[in-house]
């Protein structure tokens, strides 16, 4: 280390500076987990921004969630200071392209006050075009087409660029025509789904060679986190950004992981690595083999995990020094998952008593329908928990209708969202007469919003509904002329109270109600944040784990998939079952690269964990409502035995059944213990289902199956059961 190097680039080792210093041309760094990629990143911008060969405004890095960027915006914000020079374009693809596509909304058809729908409203637009066209939406479901849509825009694919085959596919044959009046509705309505927010500015670039220019000019240096995730329409959108006209070399950094590549079920493409070197030639390719993360023991269990797979691209990965205190990952088995819930609670309580933070541990779960028994035994026990990747706050039904509101009022073409609160609270307009203000939108091709204004001055409608018409478009009328003068939280609140909807609530009687208000309160409160409305409803569509409060000391519970990236000194990875994880759907399949992906997210989970990892397995489960005996996940056989050991107790107060029959067709002997204590529970495990299915149905679940959080087209996505 010499004298005069600056502080940041001190602490790398020599491969990580030349990643660092290599900053003209193509560099791609390869490299497997917790080997500081991502410091590599956030040191480069510090490193081209300390240097001046940039100002903050010329940089664009893109990371894999909204959460990745915001870390990556505090530890370089040292570096940016209150520059005049303004910050660097840092996100997510769809952050980065929602922000273009604001800048240029006219050269796409679109107005820039426009919306993004999430995944409800896409459903159920797309259900009524289905109908539109006299398909049955219950023979051609609206939720498959949106999926289908999804994998199109994920290859960049429009409506005129989709196989034969995949316009044959849905809707007897009607695919490519139900996908272009989508897309019609979609412009009439001013609004985009996620996949469009690439697809969009992909476009753009391509037919304005200018504003491309444009682009070229001020993004002097690129950066991507998590390459080895990008689909083929982000890829496209990234080489478009990169690739300069007349061979100059791009500036252009890519960080990536082959062996945790975990969306190729949404299109992700690992063969974006090997294309890399074939687009941008003369790249500088750098291996990190040192991983500064976690432990020897879980660093031995990862690799030996990931060994399994064949489609790799192959590195080795080392830690420096073994320490002899670091324990071993350990194995625990459960009766069911409230218990592996309560043992889980028992354990953090012990970490807590410990003098270990509850911000340090994370329980990551393969499908979100587990994550509610850990909820309930964390409210139980009163410890604190957030649920990073979904936004189970903004999903909430009073949340949703009062968004829809607000919505209205911001962008008053808003159909969706004005259908969602015409009758809320209850204004005697029936189903007819929404079916007809409809249907003269249609006719008139104008907003609903206005339709309802016309009909409720014309003879169409009986004297009452048009009152009530009358009543609604007026309100909406007078909140969009407050719009622009009046503080939002403000007009928020007023739209709330004199649209009836607060009082709706104030009157309601069930348990519930009082929480909800309280909700909506919350709601307002959280605006205050944002400098105006359509700020506000941009970032709830954008962002799904502000709503966290960061501050709370608190065990994190996200899925598998969102962990990407992050690290903790706890880990809990439970449900290590068959037909879990491996989930049923890539078992299905059949072939090997289902289950790789399986594996690779494995190996992901494995290593998050800095010193502590427990992985867990339960014998009986509940998937959709039904009790299933259940044998532990192949990927706990494939764990090394010199790094692994089977937790004695574990919480479970199961112990000394017989041993049953075996039932693990993977089990090798290396985990007698674990086979013996699946086994234990596979004896009489039918009898206990049997008597936990009464429990189960005899429960009321309420409202409390709203965790099947599904964001198509975002980093965090929720891939479970359903
Ligand atoms: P992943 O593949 O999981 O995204 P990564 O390769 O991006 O991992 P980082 O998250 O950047 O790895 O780094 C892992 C941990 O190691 C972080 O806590 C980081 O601060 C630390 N680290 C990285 N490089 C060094 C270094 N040279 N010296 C000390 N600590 C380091
Ligand atoms: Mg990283």
């Amino acid at each position: 280390p010499s004298g005069n190097m600056p502080d940041y680039l001190a602490g790398l080792n020599p491969e990580q500076r030349l990643a660092v210093e290599t900053t003209e041309g193509p560099v791609l760094v390869l490299a497997g987990a917790g080997t500081g990629k991502t410091r590599v990143l956030t040191t480069r911008i510090a490193h081209i921004l300390s240097t001046n060969r940039a100002y903050p405004s010329q940089i664009l890095a893109v990371t894999f969630t909204n959460k990745a960027a915001r870390e990556m915006k505090t530890r370089i914000g040292h570096f940016v200071g209150e520059a005049i020079e303004g910050m660097p374009w840092l996100g997510t693809f769809h952050s980065i392209g929602v922000k273009m596509l604001r800048r240029h909304a006219e050269l796409a058809g679109l107005k820039s006050g426009f919306t993004i729908l999430d995944t409800d409203d896409v459903i159920r637009l797309l259900k009524q075009i289905i109908q539109a066209e006299g398909l049955d939406d219950k023979r051609w479901p609206a939720r498959q087409f949106a999926n289908m849509i999804d994998s199109w825009k994920n290859k960049a694919q429009g409506p005129k660029d989709i196989s034969e085959g995949d316009a044959r596919a849905f809707g007897n044959g009607k695919g490519r025509e139900l996908y272009y009046a989508y897309q019609a509705r979609l412009q009439t309505l001013n609004a985009c789904d996620f996949g469009d927010l690439l697809l969009h500015p992909i476009r753009i670039f391509r037919e304005n060679p200018d504003v491309l220019r444009e682009y070229h000019q001020k993004f002097r240096y690129i950066l991507v986190d998590e390459y080895q995730d990008t689909n083929v329409a982000q890829y496209m959108w990234l080489r478009l950004l990169a690739q300069r006209p007349g061979g100059e070399r791009p500036n252009v950094c890519c960080v990536g992981d082959d062996d945790q590549s975990i969306y190729g079920w949404r299109g992700a493409e690992v063969d974006n690595i090997l294309r890399f070197e074939k687009d941008f030639s003369n790249a500088t390719v750098i291996k990190l083999e040192r991983n500064y993360r976690s432990t020897a023991h879980i660093l031995g269990a990862a690799a030996h995990l990931i060994a399994h797979n064949e489609g790799r691209l192959g590195k080795t990965l080392f830690t420096d020094h073994p320490n002899p205190d670091d324990g071993l990952v350990q194995v625990h088995a459960a009766w069911d998952s409230e218990e592996e819930a309560r043992a889980i609670g028992e354990e953090i309580e012990q970490y807590q008593r410990k003098g270990h933070n509850l911000n340090d541990m994370a329980i990551l779960v393969r499908a979100s329908f587990q994550m509610r028994e850990f909820e309930d035994r964390f409210v139980t026990l009163g410890l604190n928990y957030r649920v990073i990747g979904g936004p189970r706050f903004y999903e909430r039904q009073e949340i949703r209708d009062a968004m829809a509101y607000f919505r209205v009022v911001a962008q008053g073409a808003d159909d969706l969202a004005f259908e969602r609160i015409i009758n809320v609270p209850k204004r005697g307009l029936g189903e007819a007469t929404i079916r007809q203000v409809h249907d003269a939108a249609r006719a008139r091709n104008t907003p609903m919003l206005q339709a309802a204004a016309e009909l409720a001055e014309s003879d169409e409608l009986k004297p009452k509904a048009r009152a009530s018409l009358r009543q609604v478009s007026a309100n909406f009328h007078r909140w969009q002329e407050l719009l622009e003068n009046t503080p939002h939280t403000e007009l928020a609140e007023m739209i709330l109270d004199e649209s009836g909807y607060t009082d709706m609530w104030k009157n309601d009687k069930s348990a519930e109600a009082p929480g909800r208000l309280d909700n909506l309160k919350e709601l307002i409160r959280s605006m205050e944040e944002y400098e105006s409305l359509r700020s506000f409803l941009e970032h709830v569509a954008l962002v799904m784990d502000a709503e966290q409060q960061e501050d709370l000391d608190a065990v994190s519970i996200m899925t598998l998939h969102s962990a990407k990236g992050l690290e903790f000194e706890t880990v809990f990875l439970p449900g290590w079952e068959e037909g879990l994880f491996p989930h049923q759907r890539a078992l299905d399949e059949g072939g090997r690269s289902g289950l790789e992906e399986e594996r690779r997210l494995a190996y992901v989970g494995l290593t998050r964990a800095k010193k502590n990892l427990h992985l867990w397995f339960v014998s009986n489960r509940r998937i959709h409502g039904l009790w299933q005996s259940t044998i532990p996940s192949r990927f706990i056989d494939e764990l090394p035995e010199a790094h692994v050991e089977v937790a004695e107790g574990g919480g479970n107060s199961y112990g000394g059944y017989g041993v049953g029959d075996r039932r693990n067709p993977y089990g090798s002997s290396r985990f007698d213990k674990v086979e013996s204590f699946s086994n234990t529970y596979a004896t009489p495990g039918w009898q206990r289902a049997q008597k936990n299915k009464t429990e189960a149905t005899s429960r009321n679940w309420g409202n409390r199956s709203g965790h099947a959080v599904e964001r198509i087209g975002y980093g965090e996505v929720d891939s479970g059961f359903g």
